[in-house]
């Protein structure tokens, strides 16, 4: 059996039920085949793929908290401190009520290579926990994050661990997760990315995943002979990702059509308002189907089936496992040829097959959303200097970065003979890194 089997067989048998750990590490292993094989002798002795699939350290703890009725609520709190060969852990926090021990692995994992591939040094984690802040009072959001702080607090530091936001964490839990830290350690320091402006956050790390992803996605356009402006987009999700994705994008001259949430999706073939959508989303915290009550020329669908909107370019960006076979298939059916993921593991693999099989553009979470965890870098820079760098400057550097990865990526394909395909090209770059730097620390 070869190096690659041995070790995936072994992740399944060792962790068992993860099955989106599995998925990604299975993802992440078949497509560095060709770079394993070359050197297995030197990384079997080393055991090196079995260090890479086990998490450094992995915390989980208990988070008492008290609602508004008076009544003690408790949730399970986590932090996968996954790889720190080239830097502090970094990653985010998620709070939804599927989170669980397996997600955070798994998302923990394809951290440590999309954070070596955006060329700053900062290793792999991902936290989080299965509270739900959706219909909570902001006292109750306020007392569960500094519950969940006070235990944390003794794993993280700006040189240790720096977790940021993701599913459910936005600038509010980041707020009361940071006064938390300050009180506990008495540290005003870089110890969370996306604070808010006023108290070390950076220009642009708001927008920076969605700015990011299309940034990307033009870049892989342009090299192709295609062109962003006069598209016709379906992203998906009304978060933050989804959100900046779709102004870039509009700024761009594409037309983005198609926003979802877990309820539904909205179809707008005038171009979505965004306007409209912010004042849902982000001031009343409301749902997308509202979005018809503003718009009355849009159509609102509940359920699935976004990905049946006619579209050139698809940007899922809502949450693992939301685009299958099925979904793929009818995105090329209706004349679709690029798709970027916003987020993390969006398609499932049969999914990704489909894409590379049939000759989509297709730029893996990996890459594609990587600005949100640089430009979180560059706030810990801007944070360890005591400067705050204005917007021009912060997004002149994550288009730049952006750009890089798209080079790297495309690059490592075509060293390895699979021209084209981003999906291996990101693993391989990011791999590379992480690997060298694991060999000269030694066994650790
Ligand atoms: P938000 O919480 O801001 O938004 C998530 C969006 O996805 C919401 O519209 C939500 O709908 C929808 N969604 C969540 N779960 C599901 C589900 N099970 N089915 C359908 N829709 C769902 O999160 P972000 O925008 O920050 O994150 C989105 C994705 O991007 C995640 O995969 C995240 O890991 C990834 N990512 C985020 C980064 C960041 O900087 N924020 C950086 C890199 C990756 P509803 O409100 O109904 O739950």
């Amino acid at each position: 059996m070869s190096y690659v089997d041995e070790v995936y067989e072994r992740v399944v048998k060792q962790n068992p039920g993860e099955t989106e750990f599995h998925q990604a590490v299975k993802e992440v292993l078949d497509s560095l085949r060709l770079v394993i094989d070359a050197n297995e002798e030197k990384y079997r002795s080393m055991a090196l793929l079995e260090r890479l699939v086990e998490p450094e350290r992995v915390v989980s703890f208990r988070v008492p908290w008290v609602d508004d009725k008076g009544q003690v609520q408790v949730n399970k709190g986590y932090r996968v401190q996954f790889n720190s060969a080239i830097g502090p852990y970094k990653g985010g926090l998620r709070f939804h009520p599927s989170v669980n021990q397996g997600i955070l692995k798994f998302l923990g994992f394809e951290q440590v290579f999309k954070n070596s591939l955006t060329g700053l040094p900062i290793g792999g984690g991902k936290g989080g926990s299965n509270f739900d802040p959706k219909g909570k009072s902001d006292r109750e959001v306020m007392a569960f994050c500094q519950s969940f702080m006070t235990e944390l607090s003794k794993y993280v530091g700006a040189d240790q661990d720096v977790p940021a936001g993701d599913i459910g964490v936005g600038g509010r839990e980041i707020g009361y997760l940071y006064g938390q830290y300050k009180r506990i350690t008495g540290l005003y320091e870089g110890v969370l990315t996306g604070k808010g402006l006023t108290y070390g956050g950076s220009l642009v790390r708001t927008q920076a995943t969605g700015y990011g992803l299309v940034y990307i996605v033009a870049e892989m356009l342009k090299h192709n002979g295609k062109d962003l402006a006069g598209k016709t987009v379906v992203v998906s999700g009304s978060g933050n990702v989804a959100i900046y994705a779709t102004e870039k994008a509009q700024q761009m001259g594409a037309k983005v059509v198609a926003l979802s949430d877990s309820n539904g999706y909205v179809y707008d073939k005038d171009g979505i308002k965004l306007d409209v959508v912010k004042e849902i989303k982000e001031v009343r915290r409301g749902r997308i189907k509202e979005y018809v009550d503003a718009v009355p020329t849009a159509v609102y669908t509940e359920g699935k089936g976004i990905w049946t909107i006619p579209c050139d370019i698809a940007l899922p960006c809502a949450t693992q496992n939301e685009l299958n076979l099925e979904d793929a298939k009818t995105l090329k059916a209706n004349g679709c040829f690029a798709v970027g993921e916003g987020a993390n593991m969006p398609s499932t693999r049969e999914a990704t097959d489909f894409f590379l099989e049939n000759g989509m553009l297709f730029m893996p979470g990996k890459a594609a959303n990587a600005g949100g965890v640089a430009t979180s870098a560059l706030e810990m820079s801007q944070n360890s200097q005591r400067l705050s760098w204005t917007f021009e400057e912060v997004d002149e550097k994550l288009h730049k970065i952006m750009v890089d990865i798209y080079a790297k990526a495309a690059d490592a394909a075509e060293r390895y003979g699979v021209k084209g395909n981003y999906v291996a090209g990101a693993n391989i770059a990011g791999f590379e890194k992480v690997v060298d730097a694991m060999m000269a620390q030694g066994i650790v």
